[in-house]
């Protein structure tokens, strides 16, 4: 197939408004597309030239390419730039800069799709020493060859810039519609949502059909799309929809899905990007804890606080991109552990089509005990009374709410539906202010932390009763130099016992007498069981707990204990928040 034919066309979709003229022109494409050049199509029309989950990507930089387009054309680079800056895209740069040049040589072999594809395959693979000018010489060839038109889009793609604005779907559309049915529409976008690649399904259903398509199963080292949840807002409201379902923690991190081989091991985020390298201790985890073969699991990896042993908001390891010993550092500093909650391959055989308590039962018989690695928390259950006290118990954990699954539910690669349904805290609220709270214990540190405390229990002054009620454990924040210095600091304050104006349910390992306090930046008040601030005030059997609560630095030696935040200050505080974000106001309040 010719170059030409198929910029023509992506011409005609860059014009077009309309969605369904866009689909009709991707029709008439794929159908005048010889099969062996279908899969090609597919990926340029997509802007890449593998599909993501293989990380082979084009990426010049513009400042590269503007640099080739002036070797190519034999303009002064002075003058691309220039016309870089007016025109703010290098594709129309390389199609003005071709056009002038065009003027004064005209003869030149057509470019075909192939060459095309293959030149820009062949520049994404170059890596290492002189890799640079390899890649400069490969793209200056196609270039050479290039009318201004051609010259436009293999630039666009070249800098990761292809703007055509078709969405997988459109794709997955006019294949269907070439190759199939509008009916068996499903068909294709099952076999995209199990191997996660149109070139490859594209490749498959142009050779052998609809029927070619059922022959594309889950493999291990090819991410498949994740299922996806709906949501609702009460218990009740998923409880009488599942009947009786799996609670699980919902964990509030980052997707993994993890393929498992004595020989490699890969993981992948939620949009197939291979993320291996940003996960070492992931890696090492699973190598423990996995004990089969193969396998393809799926799991939420969270932060974990190595003092306090709470989990830390996602944004603490945010994207662990960069240089190496960067990644292996942070991995040090605020190492993830991975709750593993499904189990989709083992040793080869596809477990997708089981039933989810089939799954489950799979997965917790091929993981052993390892460090970094789980099973996310799970309680099967009808009773609307005990879901919410395992939803009370997963808040206290640091968990975001519950995901209910139907116990009878397939893996629906790609799919969002009511088979997995998400129940998200509704008993917190947003804290914009900081507060002061008290010191009133202190737990041992581990580690770096050895030798001075880990973590503070803090409270907050309950006016009416005269005392000191917990409300958080503070271990975040702190310089070196302040946590050096802690023991020293509060030697004086310090009791073999808890006080007697200090109400706590958890045991510290050290109390003080409540006097030193801190001011403190939580991210939201929200419902617990464990801490005894304003307890059974919201609800029966549970206090206030601070969420991601980080020391700002500031010790508030102007105030006394009694000046402290109280626990009416916080209730008001919860309630006006609540009122705000108009959450529902929970049933028992
Ligand atoms: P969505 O993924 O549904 O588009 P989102 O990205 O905003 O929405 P959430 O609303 O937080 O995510 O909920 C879904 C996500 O919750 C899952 O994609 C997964 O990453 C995470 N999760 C945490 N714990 C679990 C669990 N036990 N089972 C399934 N998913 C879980």
């Amino acid at each position: 197939m010719r170059f030409a034919d198929l910029v023509e066309v992506y011409d005609r979709i860059e014009a077009t408004t309309k969605r369904l003229e866009m689909t009709e022109l991707l029709v008439g494409l794929v159908r005048a597309t010889p099969k062996e050049d279908l899969a090609r199509v597919v990926y340029l029309t997509q802007g890449r030239i593998h599909p993501d989950y293989e990380g082979i990507e084009l990426g010049l930089a513009e400042k590269m390419v503007t640099r080739v387009l002036a070797h190519a054309t034999g303009l002064e680079e002075a003058r691309i730039q220039r016309m870089w800056k007016e025109k703010g895209d290098v594709g129309l740069v390389a199609e003005e800069a071709i056009a002038t040049r065009r003027q004064k040589s005209l003869e030149s072999t057509p470019l075909t799709v192939a060459k095309v594809y293959e030149n820009l395959d062949a520049i994404a693979r170059e890596s290492g020493e002189g890799s640079q000018e390899r890649k400069i010489r490969l793209l200056s060839d196609l270039l050479g060859h290039a009318s201004p038109r051609e010259a436009r889009y293999i630039v666009r793609m070249v800098v990761g810039k292809m703007r055509l604005g078709v969405a997988d779907m459109t794709i997955i559309d006019a294949l269907a519609s070439t190759f199939a049915t509008k009916a068996d529409r499903d068909r294709v976008e099952r076999a995209y949502n199990v191997c996660s690649d149109l070139g490859e399904v594209a490749r498959v259903v142009a050779a052998k059909g609809l029927k070619g398509l059922d022959e594309i199963h889950l493999k291990l080292f090819r991410p498949i799309r994740a299922m996806l949840a709906e949501r609702l807002e009460t218990l009740e409201a998923i409880l009488e929809r599942m009947d009786k379902a799996a609670l699980e923690y919902k964990y509030d991190g980052l997707r993994v899905q993890a393929h498992v081989s004595p020989e490699k091991i890969q993981l992948f985020s939620r949009h197939l990007e291979n993320i291996t390298g940003q996960f070492p201790e992931i890696v090492e985890g699973l190598k423990t804890a996995v004990r089969d073969r193969e396998a393809i699991l799926e799991g939420e990896a969270v932060p974990v606080d190595a003092n306090t042993g709470e989990f830390l908001p996602f944004q603490e390891v945010s994207r662990r991109r960069g240089r190496k010993t960067d990644v292996e550092r942070m991995a040090k500093e605020f190492p993830v552990t991975l709750f593993a909650f499904d189990c989709l391959l083992r040793n080869g055989e596809d477990l997708t089509p089981r039933a989810y308590s089939d799954r489950r039962k799979n997965l917790e018989s091929m993981m052993k005990a390892a460090e970094g690695i789980r099973l996310s928390k799970v309680h099967v259950t009808s009773d609307v009374k005990e879901a919410e006290a395992f939803f009370d118990e997963a808040l206290q954990a640091g968990c975001e709410g519950l995901m209910a699954k139907a116990l009878d539910s397939r893996y629906e690669a790609g799919a969002r539906g009511f088979q997995w349904i998400k129940f998200k805290k509704e008993y917190s609220a947003e804290l914009n202010d900081t507060i002061d709270l008290v010191i009133v214990g202190a737990f041992a540190g581990r580690g770096k932390r050895a030798g001075s405390y880990g973590a503070l229990l803090m409270a907050a002054y309950d006016e009416k009763a005269d005392v000191f009620r917990t409300t958080c454990k503070l271990g975040t924040g702190f310089d070196d130099e302040t946590l050096r210095t802690l023991p020293e600091r509060l030697k004086s304050r310090r009791r073999d016992r808890r006080p007697p104006r200090v109400d706590s349910k958890l045991e510290a390992d050290v109390w003080f007498d409540p006097e030193a306090v801190l001011e403190v930046r939580g991210a939201e008040l929200t419902i617990s069981p464990v801490h005894t601030a304003a307890w059974d005030a919201i609800r029966p059997g549970a206090g206030l707990a601070i969420r991601f609560p980080r020391f700002t630095g500031r010790w508030r030696d102007d105030k006394g204990p009694e000046d402290a935040t109280t626990v009416h200050e916080l209730l008001e505080m919860y309630r006006g928040q609540l009122k705000q974000t108009k959450k529902p106001v929970p049933r028992s309040a």
